[in-house]
């Protein structure tokens, strides 16, 4: 569909806004720094205010950084009107035209391009069953469902075959289940379009489906880049362990040798290349790498024994520290109450050592 994927380059950007209240200039974006390939599905993910959608906005030239320069496809754009670059935006509140009907809100920007009225009616009705609207060419926008409108709008970016996509919370307006169904279609749509994304999101189980890599952002700052396997199973950061999916810290020192001392126990822990012993670590345990047993790695005291259905949730303390256990499939095992003591284990390999 697209006329050729396009890779988008950020090469030091930063933004720099002005606090309402304090007058004070701060870095809305700091110094970002990646590259994301021809033909990706690429997310921004982070919490509220961390810079997402600035970033965004800058690659589709409504912002213009104070610092770096933006390529798309190896071309630098810094200095392109939006209307000038190969990119189509999709937005959180969808902004079609009230009194056009499906076909002109999705023709609209074609018509601008002048382009013939044969090719407009091909190119319209092809994008339309490619989203799945057939037939509701004649709809007007208010008669349409949210999930409806919203494909509307993603045939009004994808008909102008932009080299990249860019989606701005597209699916927040929509009920939980009707997001989850969305998602699956844009992944869908963008796969069979072969264009490539760039989706702002702070909902990580959205990233996670949609991405092939997610790019972690922390006050204005890019915290981590990769796939979500990645990002899930090697945080860069603690930050990053938290935002993504449920983390334990447990806290303790290198012993060298594949060890490390946690509460006064040894444990195994992947090798962690070139530090010393000695040297201060924190281990990211994930609720579901741990179990709990009659015996084993770090002594602890169950104060909270939950049946979910499809597993048991624990909340056990390891001396001071609070670890979450998630035990998938309990009918078969030994269930642990409050005020039991036990041990928690966990295999050398489902840590990450910070
Ligand atoms: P959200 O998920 O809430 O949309 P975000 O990660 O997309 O957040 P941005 O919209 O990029 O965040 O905003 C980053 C920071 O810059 C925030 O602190 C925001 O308040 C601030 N900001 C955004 N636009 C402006 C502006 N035009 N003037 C001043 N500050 C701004």
């Amino acid at each position: 569909m697209a006329k050729e994927k396009k890779s988008v380059r950020l090469e030091h950007i930063s933004k720099i806004y002005q606090d309402p209240k304090t007058k004070k200039d701060f870095y809305a974006v700091n110094n970002a720094h990646l590259e994301i390939a021809p033909g990706a599905f690429v997310t921004l993910l982070g919490p509220s205010g961390c810079g997402k959608t600035t970033t965004l906005r800058m690659i589709a030239g409504f912002e213009s950084p104070d610092f770096g320069e933006i390529y798309l496809g190896g071309e630098p754009i810094n200095a392109l009107a939006p209307n000038k670059r190969d990119t189509a935006m999709v937005f959180q509140s969808y902004a079609l035209l009230p009194h056009y009907n499906v076909f002109d809100n999705v023709a609209y920007g074609l018509k601008l391009r002048k382009q013939d009225r044969e090719t407009i009616k091909r190119k319209v009705l092809s994008i339309l069953d490619l989203v799945g609207l057939s037939g509701m060419e004649g709809r007007m926008t208010n008669q349409l469902s949210g999930g409806q409108q919203q494909r509307v709008a993603l045939a009004r970016a994808l008909v102008l075959e932009p080299g990249v996509l860019l989606f701005d919370e597209p699916l927040s307006n929509l009920d939980a289940k009707l997001r989850v169904t969305m998602r699956t279609e844009i992944r869908r749509i963008q796969q069979e379009a072969g264009i490539t994304a760039v989706y702002v999101t702070h909902d990580q189980s959205e990233a996670m489906a949609l991405s092939d890599q997610i790019i972690i952002m922390e006050k204005g700052v890019v915290a981590q880049i990769g796939t979500p396997q990645e990002v899930y199973y090697h945080p860069s950061n603690e930050f990053v362990a938290d935002f993504i999916g449920e983390a334990n810290f447990l806290r303790g020192k290198l012993a060298g040798g594949g060890k490390a001392e946690i509460c006064g126990h040894m444990v195994e822990v992947p090798p962690s290349a070139g530090r010393p012993a000695g040297q201060d670590c924190t281990l990211v345990l994930r609720p579901e790498s741990a179990v709990l047993a009659d015996q084993g790695q770090l002594p602890c005291k169950v104060i909270l024994s939950c049946f979910m259905g499809s597993y048991q949730n624990y909340h056990v303390t390891v001396g001071d520290t609070l670890v979450k256990i998630t035990d998938f499939n309990p009918k078969s095992k030994k269930i642990y109450q409050v005020g039991d003591n036990a041990w928690v284990n966990f295999s050398r390999d489902d840590v990450h050592v910070l």
